[in-house]
């Protein structure tokens, strides 16, 4: 039998991706799918494919039939082996197939319930189709397509949410979705299912493997795991990056994503040599700011007669050094720059004796 959806044995901690003749295709550390999978570009990749294929479709004027629909699903089971990722074109797989199954079994009463109540959303919220319906293939498959986006919004929402607050660095906006998503959640309706499949060995010792096929189960799968495999999730502390990762240890701060600064490099060895060299840079510049008030007040000591002259480039080197000191860590000002605006700050030339 045709098992669509991404297949998962799990044991001790670690999810193993199984292929459709259940043998391994590889193996992740929990909470390191979703966090793969919901972060990074592979989800606007595999939804690029999948709304292409259903613009492209050969067959979408086709009137809506049992065969007309099987190729269709063969047409969109091939388009998605263009994503490299395999656990991901799995999941997207399973999710768009579980639809698709899940609408072409409905009764036409409950075509037409379903239908009125999708229209309704479309005329409410921006979907990515409006043009949808049970006419023919090209409509049902982008009925399809709206089902599989909500499903990947809810689930993006949900790791977003679940990830800050078990990262303890969650917003006002994260803990608002979270009690949202929570209390929908409970409701088992809202949440697709997640297949238990058993098998024999050829000893005789039976392996269970789970079938899923929803980007929001996923997400539920994984959490579900985090605390039993003794994994935190933790939000990476580079500013521009943020993204959630998995660690051992409470006190990790950087992910093993390209840093955003430098994509060549991952965040957890770049960020703390850019900290670095920005701290050396900082001390730099507190320096050259320390030597200007040594030399202002080695000015009013001087010329005692122009004190409150120097007295009043001491203040405006006092309120403004600071923000100036920010515009070169920001290379938003040349550290020249910054240089030269402190030696302006001194009495006029020639009648300081000092320098
Ligand atoms: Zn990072």
């Amino acid at each position: 039998m045709r098992t669509n959806g991404l297949m998962i044995s799990y044991d001790d901690g670690m999810n193993h991706v199984l292929k459709p003749q259940c043998e391994k295709d590889s193996s992740y550390p929990v909470g390191n799918l979703m966090c793969l999978i919901f972060q990074g570009e592979i989800l606007d990749n595999i939804s690029r494919i999948l709304k292409n294929s259903i613009n492209y479709c050969p067959m979408s004027k086709d009137a809506l039939t049992q065969d007309s629909i099987e190729e269709a699903e063969r047409y969109i089971l091939s388009a998605l082996l263009y994503e490299d990722f395999y656990p991901a074109q799995r999941i997207a797989q399973g999710c768009f197939i579980r639809v698709m199954e899940h609408y072409r079994a409905l009764d036409s009463q409950n075509m037409s319930g379903l239908l009125q109540e999708e229209l309704q959303r479309v005329s409410e919220v921006n979907m990515p189709f409006n043009d949808i319906g049970f006419s023919n293939v090209g409509t049902f498959l982008r009925l399809c397509f709206n089902n599989y986006y909500v499903d990947l919004v809810n689930a993006l929402s949900f790791f977003t949410a679940l990830s800050a607050i078990f990262s303890g660095s969650a917003d006002d906006r994260e803990k608002v979705t979270f009690n949202e998503l929570v209390g929908i959640f409970q409701d088992p309706d809202n949440v697709p299912g997640i297949e238990l499949r058993s098998m024999l060995t050829a000893s005789g010792r039976m392996n269970n493997f789970y079938v899923i096929n929803s980007f929001l189960s996923l997400v539920m799968f994984e959490f579900s795991h985090l605390e039993s495999a003794d994994v935190l999730i933790r939000r990476c502390q580079n500013p521009d990056c943020r993204k959630f990762f998995t660690a051992k240890r409470s006190d990790a701060k950087y992910c093993s994503f390209p840093s955003p600064q430098n994509p060549v490099r991952l965040c957890r060895n770049f960020y703390p040599q850019l900290l670095h060299s920005k701290k050396v840079k900082e001390n730099e510049l507190d320096h050259l700011i320390k030597n200007t008030f040594g030399r202002l007040y080695n000015q009013k000591r001087r010329h005692p007669d122009r004190a409150a002259e120097v007295m009043k480039l001491i203040k405006k080197l006092q309120i403004e050094a600071e923000s100036k000191k920010q515009e070169v860590l920001h290379n938003r000002m040349a550290k020249m720059d910054f240089e030269t605006w402190l030696k302006r700050l001194t009495i006029a030339k020639g009648e300081d004796t000092y320098e």
